[in-house]
């Protein structure tokens, strides 16, 4: 199928203006700027197959590029896979993903790397790329990684999840030395959230403080975060390693980073999520654990500073950290048993309009950015030439975002009853419509991303 989308408000680089856009062999093959004074000038005669989609007073964007996910699969499929999570990404706006390594097994060898290449070829509806983790035992498997077919390398300077924490300093300097790709840290020092914890209990046992979501800031503290980013930045300054900061939260981290230097030359980067620049510790009183995540929200101080850092360039890309639980491993009683992380990718970009009236910045730290930094072959941009990844937004349509029509697995989110200022109509995918007003088209399947490095 090819496609005409007639009179879309394309928001691309920096530039908002009225185009038709012709897709075809899934690729994008004709942008024709609209003259200002008169109707479409890219009307003519088609090829049979072409499908004409009327996008007047709508924006077309790049696909977005989610490049922090937890998809669940393999082992987690109670709570998510691939297929159900890669839905919800399309009906947001998402064409590109690329999904952490904690999963059951844990991503660690080659072998297993390739195994989720292969789940994904046969049931992501969006394309995919998939982080190594790193441990303190398998740099053999992580210098055999291919930068040209792998995203990155996924590195838990903290203690978020399982066994995958490196933290012998030997490991480290290796790693940040000999890494071939990109290195994703989670950044969280487990000393300092290791006494927090202890502290914590001994004063609940007292009955000083009550072990409820509200703690989790005090047991993740800011310096947890700092005193660990400050370090991966450190080393990547040192041993000259290509280093992105995931999810940032602080407005302390923020010192870390720069915005005097275009992104192209950047070796140091970092990441927020949409959860950090919505909810602050004021959330924790009415939405509890379910909002509990890693690391923790924090003050509106924060939140506050992420914003304007999204203005002034220290921070580089959104990604979504989508995250799903079932609500029930969620809102359990303890503290300690409550399951970190929920979904998001469904609702990223809205939730992003409602925070940032700023089209074109959003398309910037969601779209272009990620291509940027990640050196993703053609995509990411609308240009001629370039994958056919692109989301069509209504910005005059706003709905309410609701647990019932949660695509992921989980079927809950936290930003139920939120209404939002805009809703994506359409999304394609290697020039396939893939969603189109709440239908989706499941025929077809995303594409390995591949990196010019
Ligand atoms: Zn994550």
């Amino acid at each position: 199928m090819n496609y005409y989308i007639k009179n879309a408000t394309l928001v691309n680089e920096g530039q908002t203006f009225v185009a038709s856009v012709f897709v075809s062999d899934g690729k994008i093959t004709k942008i024709i700027r609209e003259k200002e004074d008169g109707p479409s000038t890219g009307s003519g005669t088609f090829a049979p197959s072409t499908q004409v989609i009327d996008a007047t007073d709508k924006y077309l964007i790049p696909g977005i590029i989610d490049e922090h996910v937890h998809f669940r699969e393999p082992g987690l499929t109670h709570k998510a896979d691939i297929y159900t999570e890669s839905r919800a990404a399309v009906a947001g706006g998402v064409t590109s993903f690329m999904d952490m390594p904690n999963t059951m097994p844990q991503t660690t060898t080659q072998e297993l790397l390739q195994q989720k290449f292969d789940l994904a070829a046969e049931k992501s509806l969006a394309n995919y790329s998939f982080y190594l983790g790193a441990t303190n035992d398998n740099l053999a498997e992580v210098v055999k990684t291919d930068p040209k077919r792998v995203c990155g390398i996924k590195l838990f300077m903290g203690s978020s999840t399982g066994n995958m924490l490196v933290d012998k300093n030997e490991v480290l300097v290796r790693l940040f030395r000999e890494s071939p790709c990109l290195i994703a840290a989670h950044c969280e020092d487990e000393g300092i959230i290791h006494s927090n914890t202890v502290c914590s209990k001994d004063l609940a046992s007292k009955g000083e403080v009550i072990l409820d979501a509200s703690i989790h800031p005090f047991i993740r503290t800011t310096e947890a975060c700092y005193k660990s980013s400050f370090k991966a930045v450190d080393m990547a300054e040192k041993f000259g390693a290509r280093l992105h900061v995931l999810h940032i939260s602080t407005q302390k981290e923020l010192s870390l980073f720069r915005n005097d230097i275009p992104l192209n030359d950047k070796k140091i980067t970092a990441e927020t999520c949409p959860h950090y620049l919505w909810f602050d510790n004021r959330d924790y009183e009415g939405k509890g654990f379910a909002i509990k995540c890693n690391p923790a929200i924090k003050s509106h101080r924060d939140k506050e500073a992420l914003l304007q850092a999204l203005h002034d360039g220290l921070i580089d890309t959104i990604g979504t950290d989508h995250a799903p639980h079932l609500l029930e491993e969620k809102m359990t009683d303890d503290y300690f048993t409550s399951k970190s992380g929920f979904p998001s990718i469904q609702h990223s970009l809205d939730i992003m309009v409602n925070l940032v009236d700023d089209l074109p910045l959003l398309v910037q730290l969601m779209c272009h950015n990620p291509a940027i930094l990640y050196q993703i072959d053609r995509r990411g941009f609308i240009r001629e030439g370039y994958h056919a990844d692109l989301a069509l937004v209504d910005m005059n349509a706003s709905y309410m975002i609701s647990n019932a029509d949660e695509y992921s697995k989980c079927g809950w989110t936290p930003y139920d009853g939120i209404k939002t200022h805009s809703r994506v109509t359409h999304t394609f995918v290697n020039g396939n419509l893939v969603f189109e007003n709440g239908l989706f088209h499941m025929e077809n399947r995303g594409s390995r991303l591949c990196f010019n490095r």
